[in-house]
Formats: structure tokens, C-alpha cells, sequence
């Protein structure tokens, strides 16, 4: 990747396309999540978008392959011809889930198994098994030049989404300007967790792309660890004050475990901030030890998925010289807010 000064990034998390897809209203809803990503794409003009999991809703998904989801919620960047990345949420390839209204007297509703001309094969055909994580970065990565995905080593199996980015400085490609670390922080198929050996991986790749820690580093997940608990702002105290946020509704949902990514993250100067989706009632970010690190949450940018919240994006705006990393919120009126100043 080259960049220019300043780079732009938008963050998409937590679209949830292919809700209630036997429904009227749920691809209703697609449509309006692809409307709040041309919205911001338009206004933003971002140099690069990442997907910050729960692209789809895959225990709503009754296709054989989900991956017809999964593409249209790209297409937006796509179709402007911006290069992107993704990871993987809870719901990516979570098992698809029958209501129980489906066996009471009004059965299992008609359902159109509906794409005949779809491009990912077994579209035509009701699948109700859902589509494994490799499946999907498989389809994805093979059918777009503009994507920077990445199947994650073999070895940290099952997650998948493990991968390092680069962003070179403007004047010389070989150097780094900044290095964008992506995890799979597990859920659906397997426990919301980072391992340990993601842990190793991350210890290892850091080390071998930017040995003494000198370039800045970012890093993004889609489920907050226990760390973000910590730092959360509570209404009757007054820590709030630090963290910069529109929405504090909810608790944050955090990982089922911590196998240390975040002790290895604390302890390395270089690494600004984290930034994960999943409590679509939470947009801020808060310092966590002595202010070095931030931890933010995007914006829940999709009309799927639950909540009523307003819908936006997270915005992150990296300068090279002097080196500062900025963010903010864009909703999907157009209006911007909780600017914050993250590493300079
Ligand atoms: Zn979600």
C-alpha cells in the first residue's frame, strides 16, 4: 500500500447483512446498511476501508453459500474502486439458528433460495449450514483485486483472519509509515477469544517487520477483550472525562478469555491503539495505561444487527509528518463528531 499524507481510513463494523432474509424488512435492511457505506464513502473518500466484522448475519443465512452476503456488503467499496480488508465477527459463520415460530402451526415460511444469477455457486439452493470462515476469505480474496485479506497462518487455526498490513511512507515504499495488525478474535464456530498462539504470531511478526518497535502500529479486532471493562466510563464517576464517545449504552461484551495479547500490547510502545466493533451501543475510545494506549470501539455502521442507534463510521486519519493519528465519527447524515487525537 503507498501512502500519501494524510491517509484516510473508514472503519464499517458490524453491517450485519443477510438478517431475516426470509423476511420483507431484512433486505430492506441491507440496503440501507449499503446506503450508510456510500454515504460516508462519498463524503469521507477514504484511502482504505476495513470491515470490522459481523459482516453478515450468518445464523440468519439460509443459502448454501453465504458468501452472496458477504460480497454485497463490499460492494459499495468495491464499486468506488477503494481496496479494503476484513476480519471476522461472532456472527460470521455462526450456525444458522431456526425460530421457533417456524414449527408452530404457521411453519416454515415460503423461502426463495433466491440468486440465480449469482456469481458464488450454490446461491440457487437453501443451505441452512452456514459458511465456514475459510470459505468466505477464500471467495473473497479470489474474486477481488482490491482486497488486502488475508488467510491467517495454518497454524493459529481456527481463526482465521491473522494478517499484517503495511502502509508505506510517500517518498520511499520500501519504508513503513505505519503497520495495521488484523485478529480474529474468534465467536460463532469456535470461543470469543485471541489465543495464545495469536499471541506468539503477533510477538513474532512484530518483531520480524518492525524489529525495534520504531514505526507505529495499530491494531483491530471485532470483540473487546476484558481490558475495555477497565477503562469504560462509568456515569457516576468521573473517567468519562478522558474517553471521547457519543453513545455509552451498553456494558461492554467482552472476549470469553485473555491469553495475554493485551499484557504484549501494553508493553509495546509502538502499538497506539485498538479498535473493535461488536457492542453496537458503544462508539468511544478511552485511554488505557498512562494514556500511551487507546482503546476505541467503531460505530455500528449497519442496519442489522441490534440497536436503534444512529448509524456512522469510524474514521481514523494518519499523517506522516509530522506523525499524528487522528479519528472520528462520521454519521450516516453527514455529520461528524467525537474527534480525537490518538498518538502524535
Ligand atoms: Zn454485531
Amino acid at each position: 500500500m503507498h501512502g500519501g499524507a494524510p491517509f484516510k481510513i473508514a472503519l464499517f463494523a458490524d453491517l450485519h447483512f443477510g438478517e431475516d432474509t426470509w423476511t420483507a424488512w431484512g433486505p430492506r435492511q441491507d440496503l440501507n446498511s449499503a446506503r450508510v457505506m456510500s454515504s460516508v464513502l462519498d463524503q469521507e473518500q477514504p484511502d482504505f476501508v476495513i470491515y470490522l466484522g459481523d459482516v453478515i448475519t450468518a445464523n440468519n443465512v439460509v443459502v448454501k453459500n453465504a458468501s452472496l452476503y458477504w460480497d454485497k456488503a463490499l460492494s459499495p467499496t468495491r464499486n468506488r474502486g477503494i481496496p479494503w480488508s476484513t476480519i471476522f465477527g461472532n456472527h460470521d459463520d455462526a450456525p444458522f439458528e431456526w425460530p421457533i415460530e417456524w414449527f408452530s402451526q404457521s411453519g416454515i415460511p415460503q423461502i426463495h433460495c433466491p440468486d440465480t444469477n449469482s456469481p458464488f455457486p450454490g446461491c440457487e439452493e437453501c443451505g441452512f449450514r452456514g459458511t465456514t470462515r475459510l470459505e468466505l476469505m477464500k471467495n473473497e480474496i479470489e474474486r477481488n483485486s482490491l482486497s488486502y485479506s488475508k488467510k491467517g497462518p495454518k497454524n493459529l487455526w481456527p481463526s482465521v483472519s491473522n494478517y499484517v498490513l503495511k502502509l508505506s511512507s510517500s517518498d520511499d515504499s520500501q519504508k513503513a509509515m505505519i503497520f495495521m495488525y488484523f485478529f480474529d478474535s474468534g465467536g460463532g464456530s469456535y470461543p470469543k477469544v485471541i489465543s495464545d498462539s495469536q499471541v506468539k504470531w503477533f510477538q513474532r511478526k512484530s518483531k520480524e517487520v518492525n524489529p525495534h518497535a520504531r514505526m507505529p502500529e495499530i491494531i483491530f479486532w471485532h470483540i473487546p477483550s476484558e481490558a475495555y471493562k477497565t477503562v469504560a466510563p462509568k456515569f457516576e464517576t468521573t473517567s468519562k472525562h478522558y474517553c471521547v464517545g457519543s453513545i455509552f449504552s451498553e456494558d461492554v461484551a467482552a472476549q470469553e478469555g485473555e491469553m495475554g495479547i493485551m499484557k504484549v500490547l501494553e508493553e509495546r510502545p509502538s502499538v497506539k491503539a485498538v479498535f473493535v466493533g461488536h457492542n453496537h451501543g458503544l462508539d468511544w475510545c478511552c485511554p488505557y495505561t498512562k494514556k500511551l494506549l487507546w482503546l476505541c470501539f467503531a460505530r455500528h455502521s449497519g442496519y442489522g444487527g441490534y440497536g436503534n442507534w444512529d448509524r456512522g463510521a469510524r474514521i481514523i486519519e494518519i499523517n506522516e509528518r509530522p506523525f499524528s493519528l487522528k479519528s472520528w465519527i462520521t454519521m450516516e447524515d453527514g455529520h461528524l463528531h467525537s474527534e480525537v487525537l490518538l498518538s502524535s
